[in-house]
């Protein structure tokens, strides 16, 4: 069984004490395929690092992440672009508009989301888009920029169906994660009207550990519970779900 975590900090400082431990779970777990999203320039040494020492299995994103979209936009924004030109990355992420934390900057993120979008069109690579209390700024954009070469994952959706299937629309798979498991994460409500081909998995680590973690720091070996989970939800076997969610990321990363 293979399963692919689309969505994991592994650079994190968080694992710093504990990472080749904290791998191995995940290996010993039967996930194989880490998908790590960047965040902005600062990280990237870690994920280098990370690349070098997990060559065969973690897989790297290129973006600014849109909480990190401050006065210093241009800069970190050519500094994206330069990485793009120079290193194989397999998604651009995550980007897109986060309006939870801070409203100051609404414009740039939007100008920064729609810059990176024709990025990812110009290299053939998916989109990884994070959203957080701004779906209908999101799908402004999207509207805008819809075209053959837009594709990628709705990263940590928490949306309704009808977002969901909005999403979706746009050549978007749903990226699922610990919220799922949650008592009030809404999500495994409708969840099995939308198709498993349009699901990938994800942890979201070190953030958004799934029950019974929740709260605490979450790591890759954990999306066996958001696995477990979906076996619920959908009627199949685990394996059946690592197999078509594996598929599916495979699609999406081309990898
Ligand atoms: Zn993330």
């Amino acid at each position: 069984m293979i399963i692919t975590d689309t969505h994991t900090h592994l650079y994190s400082d968080q694992f710093n004490e504990d990472r080749n431990e904290m791998m191995q779970r995940a290996l010993d777990a039967g996930v194989a395929r880490f998908f790590i999203p960047a965040i902005d320039s600062t990280y990237l040494p870690a994920m280098l690092d990370l690349e070098k020492s997990f060559p065969n299995n973690t897989f790297l994103m290129m973006g600014l992440h849109p909480t990190h979209v401050k006065e210093n936009v241009e800069e970190e924004l050519a500094f994206v672009k330069k990485w793009l030109d120079k290193h194989n990355f397999y998604a651009v992420g995550e980007i897109g508009i986060d309006l939870f934390w801070d409203k100051t900057f609404l414009k740039q993120q939007q100008q920064a989301f729609k810059t990176q979008i024709q990025w990812a069109k110009e290299k053939n690579l998916p989109i990884i888009i994070h959203c957080r209390d701004a779906f209908d700024e999101i799908f402004e954009v999207l509207e805008e920029v819809k075209d053959d070469k837009l594709f990628g994952i709705f990263h940590c959706f928490t949306g309704t169906l009808e977002q969901a299937k909005k999403a979706i629309s746009y050549n978007m798979k749903l990226g699922i994660g610990g919220v799922v498991t949650f008592k009030n994460g809404k999500i495994d409500q409708f969840l099995n009207e939308i198709p498993i081909e349009n699901i990938v998995l994800e942890t979201d680590a070190p953030y958004l550990a799934p029950t019974p973690f929740r709260g605490k720091r979450n790591e890759s070996s954990y999306i066996t519970k958001v696995l477990d989970k979906l076996v619920a939800i959908y009627g199949l076997s685990p394996q059946e779900i690592a197999a078509i969610t594996t598929q599916n990321s495979k699609e999406v990363f081309g990898i």
